[in-house]
């Protein structure tokens, strides 16, 4: 593999390769059971899905970025374009699926507990042979942003096609060692961490024992707590700012799309780590995922 070189005049920052999808959110008083029909509010209707809220997010603070993905010839699919090329991302591989574009159908319930259907339809069709087509754009950039919402083979492909590769294991799922040995770093959040490990314990000692399982680094995400970096050098543990939390949705995302771009900028890892967090930490301030995202003046130190 190419050394990374952060003086070399890369066309992009970050190629994110992944899923975006329409979130479909109403909300209601009670769930209906089994054959019954309920009123809710009005729809309001969101761009979203991991890929495109990563590169969002990355974007929005100043990033060069492309998404390869897929959505379909339909209004959704227009709607997402329209929305990612308000924040400047590079559609040139977003391809069209014969399917309609991914949809997550969210009822918010009287307490703000979310229930949520995915339907990945385009996204399903991001294809290895997607990967192989770009793999020059693939090669343009120093990091490549990875999620699991598009199918395990495309992402296995995506990451041995980049320089470095950033891995959210998210929704958690069982991955191939091959992945993890790709991975720089493994992003996980609490919970998906006690799934790859199937056991929890100190956050620390987590990501130890994820280092172990073979990846180069492993950034596990604490929520209010801040996120711990691990690499061969040690383990640091960088807090969060204290913020009001209004909405923690994307949170996850717009942290990973954060340390992908500082990453590709040359940011050491614990470096990286402590802006994504100032990212994560403004992004759960303000409702909604993207509508959230800071720019750049947001989250700079004074
Ligand atoms: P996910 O959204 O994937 O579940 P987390 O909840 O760990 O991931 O959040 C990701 C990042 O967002 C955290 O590392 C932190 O920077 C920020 N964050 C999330 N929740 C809060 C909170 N309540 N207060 C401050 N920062 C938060």
């Amino acid at each position: 593999m190419e050394p990374i070189d952060p003086t070399g005049e890369w066309p992009l920052d970050v190629v994110v390769v992944g899923s975006a999808n329409v979130d479909l959110v109403v909300r209601v008083d009670r769930r209906p059971g089994r054959g019954e029909t309920v009123l809710g509010s009005d729809l309001s209707t969101h761009p979203g899905g991991k890929g495109a809220n990563q590169a969002v997010a990355a974007a929005r603070l100043g990033a060069r970025v492309a998404l390869l993905g897929r959505v379909g010839a339909d209004g959704h699919g227009r709607l997402l374009r329209e929305s990612l090329e308000r924040d400047k991302v590079d559609l040139g591989h977003l391809r069209e699926a014969g399917a309609p574009t991914g949809v997550a159908l969210i009822t918010v319930g009287p307490e703000g507990d979310n229930s949520i259907i995915v339907s990945p339809g385009a996204n399903a069709r991001l294809e290895e042979q997607d990967v192989a087509d770009a793999a020059g754009l693939l090669r343009s950039a120093p990091v490549v942003s990875l999620q699991l919402e598009t199918p395990l083979p495309t992402v296995l492909a995506a990451a041995r096609a980049a320089h470095r590769a950033v891995f959210n294991l998210s929704p958690p799922a069982p991955v191939p060692d091959e992945l993890l040995a790709l991975c720089d770093p493994l992003v996980v959040n609490e919970h998906e961490a006690r799934m790859v490990l199937g056991a929890g314990g100190p956050p620390a000692e987590q990501a130890r024992a994820l280092l172990r399982l073979g990846p180069r680094s492993v950034v596990i995400t604490l929520g209010a707590g801040g996120a711990v970096a691990a690499d061969a050098s040690g383990v640091t543990t960088i807090p969060s700012p204290r913020v009001e939390a209004v909405d923690t949705t994307g949170a996850g995302d717009a942290f990973t799309g954060a340390l992908a771009w500082r990453l590709a900028r040359g940011d050491g890892l614990a470096d990286a780590v402590a802006f994504a967090v100032r990212v994560g930490a403004a992004t759960v301030r303000g409702a909604g995922a993207q509508s959230s995202f800071p720019t750049l003046s947001e989250v700079e130190e004074p």
